[in-house]
């Protein structure tokens, strides 16, 4: 597996504007990136979205002056337009807050920074949302699923989760995503999992007991229901936890018995289940130290029908590169073998490793799910850890990611996730992409904005640089609230387009940007 993180940053030059009496070239002024995302990522846990129809205020503006231009010029500059300087940050890229004096509007006095050559952007002090969708779970509720969404409750680090609320606001359910989850079973009647569990058609089954050859996985070691209560427990039911996914099918194939045990054959005959069943994820919780041809076979067999294979790393505390593990090092491109975090962001203390064949984490410690003993058995404590309760939240993502990104193979989507991931620094090293699984990311990566390029009139140019072949959508406004997409292109392979607006009958004084899509 591997993955890489290309930063791409857009910035919009302004070729020219036509004034009255022809072409005026302006030069290349390079705007910087829109700095909404840079102030909301400063905000803690919550994530704090900027919509292009947000108000903003009407008293103040933002601007970020080019590094090459002396404050004190800039000074003379804000003198000059009776613009008080409320509020610097010279550590945030320069970044000040400014007051619109009297007379003077939002609009026009951008349209003069902008103009001045002396900034990188100006922009409005837009109006920004806390956005988070929080399940009626009562185990969400009360901070025991820190993984999700971590606010220190248990003495652990804020955010040390996998922004599960802010990915909710994208996507709460897979519905229509079978996910096979190879373990000891599953109790399919449980309160928290019944409505979530995966039905054949052809008998009325949730799945198959390869160790007795029946379609009845019924767990009987507990294993297996604890893992899909973190990956499908029925979020938003009002019991209970939830998991990644609030709505999935869970397809329970046992093949570990009651001591949670298994042989290859047996997992084996469960993934060829799966295959033939039409799942598109598998959870395997488990692994070996033993190379098989047949594993390696069978999980390349469903690479073939792009079934996505998530494998916990496992729990002996080894870098699997040198001491390897199945099937985490299989080299087959469509597993994804996870390591498991703590509520501090630290690599738990029996998690397997590898910079080569580990390729994420994801929170494994102190676990609380759903159990297999009664329909309303649920257990939970702090030394409940280990990469089996890892790799179902990375199951749980990926189903919401297959469901929205409908057209990808396998290969964009697992690019999505790998690449979607917080880095850490107690990961660095310990695995391809060094960071913990961020449903919010994968979900909605940020999208690309430029500052605002301010024309005064007529004709308007403006060339768009990036990184190569990215689509991107030129929007318009006249009043700073309601963007209008007008142009979409891709860039070329240097990286750039270029953009001339031309549409007669528009007012004299119009804001453009660039945004990127996902
Ligand atoms: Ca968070
Ligand atoms: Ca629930």
């Amino acid at each position: 597996m591997v993955a890489f993180t290309m930063p791409f940053h857009l910035i919009v030059n302004v070729l020219s504007m036509r004034r009255p009496g022809g072409w005026l070239i302006v030069g290349w002024f390079a705007f910087g990136l829109w700095p909404a995302h840079l102030i909301a990522q400063t905000s803690g846990s919550e994530s704090l979205s900027v919509a292009g129809t947000a108000a903003y205020r009407q008293d103040r503006i933002l601007i970020q002056r080019k590094a090459r231009v002396s404050p004190s010029v800039l000074a003379d500059f804000h003198a000059a337009r009776r613009g008080k300087v409320l509020r610097s940050f010279e550590g945030l890229g320069r970044l000040q807050v400014v007051r619109v004096p009297a007379g003077e509007t939002v609009q026009s006095l951008i349209a003069k920074y902008q103009q001045s050559g002396l900034v990188e952007f100006a922009e409005p002090d837009y109006a920004v949302q806390a956005a988070a969708t929080m399940p009626n779970d009562p185990k969400f509720l009360d901070g025991t699923l820190w993984g999700l969404h971590n606010i220190g409750q248990s003495g652990g680090t804020v955010d040390a989760d996998i922004d599960a609320p802010e990915g909710w606001d994208v996507l709460t359910s897979a519905s229509d995503i079978v996910v096979a989850v190879l373990d000891t079973g599953v109790r399919y009647t449980h309160e928290d999992l019944a409505a979530n569990m995966w039905v054949n058609p052809n008998d009325g089954g949730h799945g198959f007991n390869a160790l007795t050859g029946t379609n009845n996985p019924q767990d009987d070691q507990g294993h297996g229901t604890l893992v899909s209560g973190m990956l499908g427990g029925v979020g938003n039911n009002g019991k209970g936890v939830a998991g990644v996914a609030w709505r999935v099918q869970i397809m329970a194939c046992k093949c570990l018995d009651s001591s949670g045990n298994g042989n290859d054959s047996d997992v084996i005959e469960c993934i060829d289940y799966a295959r033939t069943n039409g799942v598109r994820i598998i959870n395997a919780s488990l692994d070996s130290p033993t190379y098989s041809q047949a594993m390696s076979n069978a999980i390349y067999s469903v690479r073939e029908v792009g079934i996505i294979f998530i494998a916990s790393a496992g729990n002996v505390s080894v870098n699997i590169d040198l001491n390897p593990r199945y099937p985490s090092c299989y080299e087959i491109d469509n597993i994804v073998s996870v390591a498991y975090t703590t509520p501090f962001d630290t690599l738990g203390s029996f998690s397997n490793y590898g910079a080569t064949n580990v390729d994420l984490a994801a929170p494994g410690a102190a676990v609380y799910s759903t159990f297999f003993t009664a329909d309303n058995a649920y257990l939970g404590a702090s030394a409940i850890q280990g990469t089996s309760f890892a790799a179902p939240y990375v199951a749980g993502t990926f189903a919401l990611m297959l469901s929205k990104y409908r057209s990808e193979n396998y290969q964009d989507i697992i690019s999505r996730v790998l690449n979607a991931t917080d880095p850490l620094p107690a990961l660095s090293g310990k695995c391809v992409t060094g960071g913990r699984l961020n449903l919010r990311k994968a979900l909605s990566p940020p999208i690309n904005l430029t500052a605002i390029a301010v024309s005064t009139g007529g004709p308007f140019s403006l060339r768009v640089s990036g990184g190569p072949n990215r689509t991107c959508v030129i929007e318009r406004t006249t009043d700073l609230t309601s963007w209008e997409p007008i142009h979409t292109n891709i860039t070329s392979a240097a990286g750039t387009f270029d953009f001339t607006d031309s549409q007669p009958g528009i007012p004299a004084q119009r804001f453009y940007r660039a945004v990127s899509t996902p």
